[in-house]
């Protein structure tokens, strides 16, 4: 992070601002906004002023800029066409310790300015460290579609009552209430300008012990296979309302930087034969945490559902009668696939594809190998790398041809992500001599052959 983003108050405050064009009466217009007292420098100014001239709104200073007129501002802004005065301004500000902005001019900023979508008292506001204004603004524009006109409203309601809130909740609770009553009906009720009916209504809730309800429940959420782009909404919206996230190692860290900064983070990875939390305590540590009434949420790599052990934990919740949902995510198959540029299904090439754990017990992997040995099908392995050779060996014998096209994929979807591709033969020779490691998917079918033709779609690692 190149600029710390804060918000400064500068009600009342003394703010000169250098130049008198139509840059400077926007920089002015905006410092007006924030409440501060204006001035503006230049020899003089053109016609974008008259009005806050005329309601003397900003003070005029009709001269040129010499180093002492900084002297005594809480904020300075050279916003002139000449860069030598606007270098002057700047380091003038800075010797004095007062923040300055040239505008266009991030090299001689002690702070810049971000692209803004407001709905007062609510603020957005977007940076991109001065790399790329145009693309901060683009984001801009994004967001203004994306935040209801009545947002500031809402957070005007929200104020109104913040103290009857505070007093009558502890502070979770008090978190869940604003969550509900901020997206839910009143919310809307706001937003089609009916505030005193939204009024009411929250006058309301605040005696309705059922929004005030303190037992906990728990999310079961995929989190896909590692770039955290593939993550649903609703995987995004439960992470940032956690109070805790039970994580597997699966989980890349670009996802749980994602988490709510305040939630606590319990690992509870697992590696092959090498299981920081067993199952059970895993299970059981799921309801104590939501008996303690907090929001839990338990991210999973990929699907839950998907070789993610996710029925065995909803199996005890729900015995233990604790509110569970389950948040599906992309699967490592889906995303790998995508990602390697090999479609699963193919007219011409695969009607069906399977998804199969190719973890060994005992030494041995217990599977239907006739039916995974079919023509034109998909065969996906999770967990395969240790098996490798049984499973090219079981699939040759039953009638897979040898040279039948596989692909590894490591890390898929992330930065790491590696592909190498070759037969049943060659497989198991590739991953020994290659040091592929976990988590690695394998896939095996004539869609393989694709890839040759569709890789141009892999992101550049
Ligand atoms: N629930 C997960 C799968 C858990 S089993 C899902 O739906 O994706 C763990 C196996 O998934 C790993 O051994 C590996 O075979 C596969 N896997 C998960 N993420 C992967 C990734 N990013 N790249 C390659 N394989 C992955």
């Amino acid at each position: 992070m190149d600029f710390l983003p804060i918000f400064l108050d500068i009600r009342e405050q003394p703010c000169l601002v250098v130049g008198g064009g139509e840059v400077a009466a926007r920089k002015c217009a905006l410092l007006l906004r924030a409440g501060a007292r204006v001035t503006i420098q230049a020899p003089a100014l053109g016609r974008a002023f008259d009005a806050d001239l005329a309601a003397a709104r900003i003070a005029h200073r009709a001269s040129s800029f010499h180093d002492e007129d900084a002297a005594g501002y809480a904020l300075v802004i050279a916003a002139t066409n000449d860069d030598a005065v606007n270098r002057a301004v700047a380091v003038a500000a800075r010797a004095r310790h007062i923040p300055v902005n040239v505008v266009d001019q991030p090299a001689l900023c002690s702070f810049i300015m971000p692209s803004i979508v407001e709905r007062a008292p609510l603020i957005v506001a977007v940076s991109s460290g001065g790399a790329s204004p145009v693309l901060a603004r683009l984001l801009r524009a994004r967001l203004e579609s994306l935040v209801p006109a009545g947002y500031g409203r809402l957070a005007e309601l929200a104020a109104a009552f913040r103290d009857r809130v505070k007093a009558r909740f502890k502070p979770a609770e008090r978190r869940r209430f604003w969550e509900r009553a901020l997206q839910g009906p009143i919310a809307e009720l706001v937003f089609s300008g009916r505030d005193e009916e939204a009024r009411k209504a929250l006058q309301e809730t605040l005696g309705d012990t059922r929004l005030a309800f303190s037992g906990g429940e728990v999310s079961l959420v995929g989190a896909g296979p590692g770039d955290p782009d593939l993550l649903t909404f609703r995987a995004l919206r439960l992470m940032q309302q956690a109070d805790v996230v039970v994580y597997d190692r699966l989980v890349s860290q670009p996802v749980l930087n994602l988490v709510r900064l305040e939630a606590e983070r319990i690992y509870a990875g697992k590696e092959r034969a090498k299981h920081a939390l067993p199952q059970e305590d895993i299970n059981h540590l799921l309801v104590r945490l939501a008996r303690e009434g907090k929001r839990v949420v338990r991210l999973k790599g990929g699907d839950p559902f998907i070789f993610g052990r996710g029925g065995e934990e909803i199996d005890t919740l729900a015995a233990e009668g604790i509110p569970f949902q389950v948040v599906p995510g992309i699967t490592a198959a889906a995303g790998c696939a995508s990602y390697a540029g090999i479609p699963l299904t193919h007219r011409d090439y695969a009607q069906s594809v399977v998804f199969v754990t190719g973890h060994m017990q005992d030494g041995t992997m217990n599977l239907n190998w006739r039916s995974l040995a079919q023509p034109r099908q998909t065969v996906v392995f999770y967990m395969g790398l240790v098996g490798i050779e049984v499973l090219c060996r079981e699939l040759t014998a039953h009638g897979l041809p040898a040279a039948t096209p596989a692909a590894l994929i490591q890390q898929g979807t992330t930065p790491q992500q590696r592909v190498l591709t070759g037969t049943l033969e060659s497989l198991p020779a590739i991953v020994r001599e290659s040091g592929v490691k976990a988590p690695t998917l394998i896939i095996i079918g004539e869609v393989v052959r694709l890839r040759e033709r569709l890789k141009w779609f892999e992101p550049a690692a």
